[in-house]
C-alpha cells in the first residue's frame, strides 16, 4: 500500500474509532446510574515503530509497553506493534501519529530534528543530561510540561519511555591522542554531535546502520558511534576496530519516546489513560536497566574476546568538544525562540544538579572501587 493510501485509510479508521469513544464517553456521564467504563468496547491502537525487527531491548520494550497496557487494562487497549518500515517508514513515524494514521508511535526526538529542531532536547544532545539528570529534568525540573506544551503543536501526547544511558564514545581506527586527530576524520555521527564533529574539522557521515560495519571495515570511514557494548557487540564492530574510545559526549543519555495521538489519548477514559501514564513509567526504567545491565556485561566480553583497546578521550579533546558544542548551541538558539526556551530550561537544571552530583553521585562514582 502507498503511505499516502495508508494515511489516508488511517485517518478514516481514526475518525471512526474517535466517534465511537466519544459515543462512549457520552453515555457514560449522562447517566448517573450506568457504569462508568464501558468495559466490552475494546480500543484497538497501532504502535508504529522506528526499530527494525528484533532490535535489542528497544524491540522487547515495544511490546512490553503493549502487553503491560492490555494486561493493566483488563483488555480494554489492545496494542498491535508493527516495526519500522512495515505500516510506515521508520521516520515517517511522528507524521503517522500525528496524522492519526496510528495511535502511537515509539521512537527518539532527535529523529524529528528536521520538524522542529527544539525536539532534540527531548532525547539527548551533546554535554547535556545523564539519564538520571534527564529523568529529574522532565518530572521534577519542567521538561515534561515543555516537551507537553511543544508537542501538542502537532497533535501528540508525548511520553518518556526509556533511555538508553550513557553511550561510548566510538570505535575508531585512528588514534585521537589530540583535537589535530580530528582533521579530516570520517565519522559516521549523527546530528548534533556531527554538527560538532565539523566544527573540530571532521567529517560527520551519515550510514545507514546496516553498512557500517562494511563501511568501517573497508575504511569508507575511520569511525563510528553506534550505542553501547551491548548493541555494539551484536553489531561485530569489535572485531574490526582498534580503538573503542569513551564517553559518549554527543549522548550522554538518549531518552526513548511513545507519543500518542492526542485526540485519541483524550477520548481514553481517566483511568485508561493513567494506564497508559504508568505503563510508560515502567518501561521508562525497566529500559534504562536493560542498557545499563547489558552494557556492564558486554563491555567485559569485548575485553575478553579482543584486543579492542578500551581509551578515555583526554581532557584536552573533551574540553575541544565541549567548545565547539556551545558555539554549535548559539548557532542553533540564534534564531529558533523555541530552541532557546528549551536549550535554557535544560542548562539552568543541568547547572544545578551539576552541583548536587558533584557532592553526590560523582564523589560516590569515583570511589567505586
Ligand atoms: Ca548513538
Amino acid at each position: 500500500m502507498k503511505r499516502k493510501d495508508f494515511l489516508k485509510k488511517g485517518i478514516i479508521a481514526g475518525a471512526a474509532g474517535a466517534t465511537l469513544l466519544n459515543a462512549c464517553t457520552d453515555e457514560a456521564t449522562s447517566s448517573n446510574t450506568g457504569p462508568a467504563i464501558i468495559t466490552d468496547k475494546k480500543i484497538r491502537w497501532k504502535m508504529v515503530t522506528t526499530w527494525p525487527p528484533n532490535f535489542p531491548i528497544l524491540d522487547e520494550g515495544c511490546r512490553n509497553l503493549a502487553k503491560w497496557i492490555n494486561v493493566m487494562s483488563g483488555g480494554r487497549i489492545e496494542i498491535e506493534v508493527y516495526h519500522g518500515g512495515v505500516l510506515v517508514p521508520p521516520l515517517q513515524t511522528f507524521e503517522a501519529v500525528s496524522s492519526g494514521a496510528a495511535e502511537m508511535g515509539h521512537g527518539v526526538a532527535y529523529y524529528w530534528a528536521g520538524i522542529q529542531p527544539a525536539f532534540q532536547y527531548f532525547s539527548s544532545v551533546p554535554f547535556g543530561l545523564s539519564a538520571q539528570q534527564m529523568n529529574a529534568w522532565l518530572f521534577g525540573g519542567g521538561g515534561m510540561d515543555l516537551y507537553t506544551e511543544l508537542y501538542a503543536d502537532y497533535n501528540l501526547v508525548p511520553f518518556i519511555a526509556g533511555n538508553t544511558g550513557v553511550q561510548m564514545g566510538g570505535w575508531f581506527n585512528k588514534k585521537i591522542d589530540s583535537v589535530a586527530d580530528f582533521k579530516g576524520l570520517k565519522m559516521r555521527m549523527p546530528g548534533l554531535g556531527g554538527k560538532v564533529l565539523q566544527k573540530m574539522g571532521g567529517t560527520a557521515v551519515l550510514s545507514p546502520g546496516s553498512e557500517l560495519y562494511t563501511n568501517l571495515e573497508r575504511g569508507v570511514i575511520d569511525a563510528t558511534e553506534w550505542i553501547g557494548p551491548y548493541h555494539d557487540y551484536t553489531m561485530g564492530f569489535h572485531q574490526i576496530a582498534k580503538y573503542y574510545y569513551y564517553p559518549g559526549w554527543h549522548e550522554t543519555g538518549s531518552s526513548l519516546e511513545c507519543i500518542v495521538n492526542k485526540r485519541d489519548f483524550e477520548n481514553l477514559t481517566p483511568d485508561l489513560q493513567e494506564i497508559v501514564r504508568t505503563a510508560m513509567y515502567r518501561s521508562n526504567q525497566w529500559i534504562l536497566a536493560q542498557f545499563e545491565s547489558k552494557n556492564n556485561e558486554y563491555l567485559q566480553r569485548i575485553k575478553d574476546e579482543s584486543d579492542v583497546q578500551i581509551l578515555p578521550f583526554s581532557d584536552e579533546v573533551l574540553d575541544a568538544l565541549k567548545e565547539k558544542a556551545m558555539e554549535m548551541y548559539a548557532e542553533l538558539t540564534a534564531n529558533d525562540a523555541k530552541a532557546k526556551r528549551v536549550h535554557d530550561s535544560v542548562w539552568k537544571f543541568k547547572k544545578m544538579i551539576s552541583e548536587w552530583h558533584e557532592t553526590s553521585e560523582k564523589k560516590f562514582l569515583n570511589n567505586l572501587q
